[in-house]
């Protein structure tokens, strides 16, 4: 008999679940909190569930942990696990701690189908969807891990940021009921404005995640045009900016902050220069009458073999938060963090079987690309 995986229900499917068990449906309250709280996945060891209930789980259900396949820690503190998912696919998980919380950088899928250019897990191409189970196993397994490594009974992780390989409005049936484990007070109880799902802008989805479960949003814009974005980011040319945008106010009757907070990844030469930065002030302010409310979290491109692309110099990246800043956009540029071990933006990998060849079409794309700034009205290299 196939045992049900527990890390794949939020409360509500433990307690249907535990129902078909012909057990009363409170104490899936009991359970989740012992897989979750405690991080137990030995039902003997959970000494308050009845004795009756433990020996129905014991041939009926498992906690099924991901294997470790390798751990990265690096000198600044962050901590990279690589997990296997079988059938040759591994993700990445990445705990970043900071003064005042820890944030634990999640993925969603094995590759991604997406296939932006500046994104080696995009290059990789597209392999699955983890399943519920999977995504919150990363958390499980980091969460409690660090509890014993730094020898503590509190909380750890604070903040959860689905960041890490995949786009997750792509897995959304799979994403909700993680979301939900996640924010649930008998779960890991983390705040809605700490727990961040960021997509590449898949709009009908964002519009869901909204009425179904709404949490931080960050959107990957990287480009203030059309043509420029259709190239970076492919999925543009499916949800263009004016629907993204308008998704994004739509988002924001719902939203547990009243901002959205845009990435906007630094790519030399591609879309940091002066001109661009105007183009995207236009754009967030002006974007249907009345703009959109947003911060703006620039990202140094975190290059890797394959792009073709390279950071932009500082100077630039600093003259480009200026130029937004005094346009009264509140802008940030994001710390790179782990990159000793390879754990910044964009640099997991994991190790995928791509099913789709993605990746193959992105090679073979590499050549037609991106228009030189020349080409743009009114630039100058600074
Ligand atoms: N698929 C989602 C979430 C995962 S990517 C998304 O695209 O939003 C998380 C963030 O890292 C995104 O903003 C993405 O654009 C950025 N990123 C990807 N590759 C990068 C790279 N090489 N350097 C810096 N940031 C990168
Ligand atoms: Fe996928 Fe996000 Fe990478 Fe784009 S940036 S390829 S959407 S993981």
């Amino acid at each position: 008999m196939t045992t049900a995986n527990l890390l794949d229900f939020d409360l509500e499917g433990l307690a249907a679940f535990v129902e078909t068990l012909g057990e009363k449906r409170f104490r899936a309250t009991q359970l989740f909190r012992w897989i979750h709280q405690r991080g137990e996945s030995d039902f003997d060891r959970m000494s308050d569930l009845a004795k009756s209930l433990r020996e129905k789980l014991k041939t009926a259900a498992r906690i099924e942990a991901l294997p470790v396949i390798t751990r990265n820690d690096s000198a600044d503190g962050t901590i990279k696990w690589l997990f296997d998912v079988r059938d040759g696919n591994a993700v990445e998980a990445v705990f970043i701690p900071e003064d005042d919380r820890g944030t634990l950088c999640v993925s969603s899928q094995a590759g991604c189908a997406v296939g932006c250019r500046f994104c080696s897990t995009g290059h990789q191409g597209f392999s699955r969807n983890l399943t519920t189970g999977e995504i919150v196993a990363q958390l499980w397994f980091a969460e409690h891990f660090l509890r014993r490594h730094l020898k503590t009974s509190e909380r750890v992780i604070s903040n959860v940021v689905m960041m890490g390989m995949g786009e997750p409005l792509q897995n959304y049936s799979a994403l909700v009921p993680a979301l939900r484990t996640m924010l649930d007070d008998h779960g890991y109880g983390l705040s809605r404005r700490r727990v961040t799902v960021s997509t590449s802008g898949v709009v009908p989805m964002m519009d869901r995640l909204g009425q179904d479960c709404p949490v931080a949003l960050a959107v990957s814009l990287h480009a203030p045009n059309d043509e420029l974005r259709d190239n970076l980011v492919p999925l543009n040319r499916k949800y263009p900016l004016a629907e993204l945008l308008d998704a994004c106010n739509r988002y924001l009757e719902h939203a547990p902050r009243d901002f959205i907070t845009f990435e906007y990844c630094m790519l030399d030469g591609v879309n940091d220069q002066p001109e661009h930065a105007r183009q995207l002030i236009d754009l967030v302010r002006h974007h249907a009458g009345r703009g959109v409310s947003c911060k703006l979290n620039l990202i140094p491109f975190n290059p890797f073999p394959q792009s073709g692309l390279t950071r932009s110099p500082n100077t630039r990246v600093t003259a480009f938060a200026k130029l937004m800043s005094d346009a009264g956009i509140v802008t940030t540029v994001r710390k790179t963090r782990g990159d000793d071990i390879d754990a910044a933006c964009g640099q997991l990998a994991g190790d995928v079987k791509d099913r789709t060849r993605v990746g193959e079409r992105i090679a073979l794309q590499r050549t037609v690309i991106l228009k030189p700034v020349t080409s743009i009205a009114g630039t100058k290299e600074t």
